[in-house]
């Protein structure tokens, strides 16, 4: 089993608590990695190595922080198969999958590289013709950015490269479930020579995130997880009055209307919920059909759904994978179950996989019906391969249903009518709408949720005022002695 060192000040450090988290590979069970767990005196000094670099690293060019930003994205292509590998070993997921998340990784680095050396301010006009006044975008300090396990390096990108670009340095947090992609990932940025405390990487459980959010030196916390832990982050920070950003989950509805091209939505049904085993928070949970085509969709569903092939993820013919970990198994399990007493019809699925050749954490893909959208099944997050479909009759319900949820994540509107789809867009409160697909990503696209999915947003250029902060300057250019007693205007 190999052991892991966080990194911390440009030096890889095993703790002083001499206490391990084991990573096991949820495909075979087995502990395959160890990880340190810090303590609060190591957490504390990684943030205060942070700090103490900030001073030097905000002063760079934008220039030279993208240099470096394109060397990591170099490296991220060259090391793309070993990242990817290190990925699936770590949550289970489709090798084809994480290999093309560290790709996009990589997009990530380069689109933000390209915004470092045009973070330009504003020269603005006042009355006073005797003023001048200007604004500038500056770093806000030390960043501390937390990860879920469902794709950390991604989520990891979505922080890290507007945090860089803008100047900031950072202390990272991942998962204790799937931390190792994130460390190997350190060594790249080690070789692609961003300065020793830049980029420091801390690891171990829960509290290890919870004491470097409270850090009085940390200036922003940016966390992609679940809801419950997002509210205590928000309190912490509250004492500190920095901000936040928030990353969290959903009930997202896929939404197929009778004019939709039926064979393309069933598709988009399928990739939206089973993709990375249903944990991804932009899960197509709940399927909204059109009562008149209620009959043909499920039929498709289930002979898809059927025919999924689970195996090892490091095939690549291997369509879906084990759920990421212990913990995940037993919660969609006693989802499944409770779905079951509550009257959910099963459609298919609906247990883990046995199977002589696959002791892994296997769950087959599940599809429920109901009628009642109160049902938990059809409320709550699962983060898992179980989608509930809901039939609806009118555009108006399909509306109510959509917005029936705490969440605000995703949306997906199939259909031919663009006039309705559009109406559902402008309709459904979503940070996200898909139309005629689902699951599509790109950098230059703004991502975030509304409602209980979080606030703030990921990727595309809005994100740079995430990580900066507006200054105002204000200069005299008169010559005039001022009246001490009255407001210059
Ligand atoms: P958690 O909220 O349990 O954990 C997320 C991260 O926070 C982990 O690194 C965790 O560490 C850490 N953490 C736990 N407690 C604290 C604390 N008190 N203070 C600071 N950090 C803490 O979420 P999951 O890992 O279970 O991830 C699943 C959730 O993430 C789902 O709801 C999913 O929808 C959401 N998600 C959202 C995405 C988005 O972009 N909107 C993308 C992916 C997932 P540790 O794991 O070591 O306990």
């Amino acid at each position: 089993m190999k052991t892991y060192r966080a990194l911390v000040n440009g030096e890889w450090k095993t703790s002083s608590s001499d206490q391990f988290i084991i990573s096991y590979n949820p495909y075979n069970q087995e502990g395959w990695a160890r990880i340190p767990q810090m303590t609060e005196g190591e957490i504390s000094a990684s943030v205060q190595f942070a700090y103490k670099v900030f001073k030097e690293w905000k002063k760079t060019s934008g220039l030279e922080r993208a240099s470096l930003l394109h060397r990591l994205a170099d490296l991220i292509e060259e090391n793309a198969e070993h990242l990817a590998i290190i990925e699936s070993k770590d949550n289970g997921k489709i090798i084809n999958e994480t290999k093309n998340q560290v790709m996009f990784t990589a997009r990530n680095y380069r689109y933000f590289a390209g915004y470092a050396d045009k973070l330009v301010g504003n020269l603005i006009p006042l009355d006073n013709k005797d003023l001048l006044d200007y604004t500038s975008m500056e770093p806000l300090g030390v960043v501390a950015l937390i990860t879920a396990w469902n794709s950390p390096l991604s989520l990891l990108a979505n922080k890290l490269a507007p945090a860089l670009a803008t100047g900031n340095t950072v202390v990272i947090k991942p998962s204790e479930y799937a931390s190792v992609s994130t460390l190997e990932f350190g060594k790249l940025i080690q070789e692609a020579g961003f300065p020793p405390g830049v980029v420091n990487i801390i690891t171990g459980d829960g509290q290890t995130g919870d004491t470097l959010i409270r850090h009085p030196l940390i200036s922003k916390v940016s966390f992609t997880g679940g809801a419950q832990t997002a509210r205590v982050i928000s309190r912490a920070v509250s004492e500190n009055l920095i901000p936040i950003t928030l990353e969290l989950g959903g009930k997202s509805p896929n939404i197929i209307f009778e004019d939709a091209d039926l064979e393309e939505a069933t598709v988009g049904a399928i990739a939206g919920i089973f993709g990375a085993s249903g944990q991804t928070c932009i899960a197509g949970s709940r399927l909204l059909v059109q009562r008149t085509i209620l009959d043909e969709i499920i039929s498709g569903l289930r002979r898809i759904t059927e025919t999924i092939k689970l195996g090892n993820p490091l095939n690549s013919s291997t369509q879906m994978g084990p759920v990421a970990n212990l913990a995940q198994f037993n919660k969609i399990l006693q989802m499944i179950e409770s779905a079951n007493e509550e009257g959910a019809e099963l459609i298919c699925g609906g247990s883990a996989l046995e199977h002589k050749d696959l002791n892994g954490y296997f769950i087959k893909p599940t599809i429920f019906y109901t009628e009642n959208p109160n049902l938990t099944i059809a409320c709550e997050e699962v983060f898992g391969p179980v989608l509930t479909v809901i039939p609806f009759d009118t555009e108006e319900e399909a509306i109510y249903l959509a917005n029936n949820t705490v969440y605000g994540l995703s949306a997906g509107i199939w259909s031919r009518d663009i006039k309705r789809a559009l109406r559902m867009a402008q309709n459904i409160e979503a940070g996200n709408v898909w139309i005629n697909t689902y699951r599509t990503s790109a950098i230059g696209a703004p991502f975030g949720g509304t409602k209980q999915s979080g606030y703030g947003r990921e990727r595309s250029w809005h994100t740079l005022y995430e990580y900066t902060q507006m200054k105002n300057v204000m200069i005299n250019l008169s010559e005039e002695k001022r009246n001490p007693f009255s407001i210059q205007l």
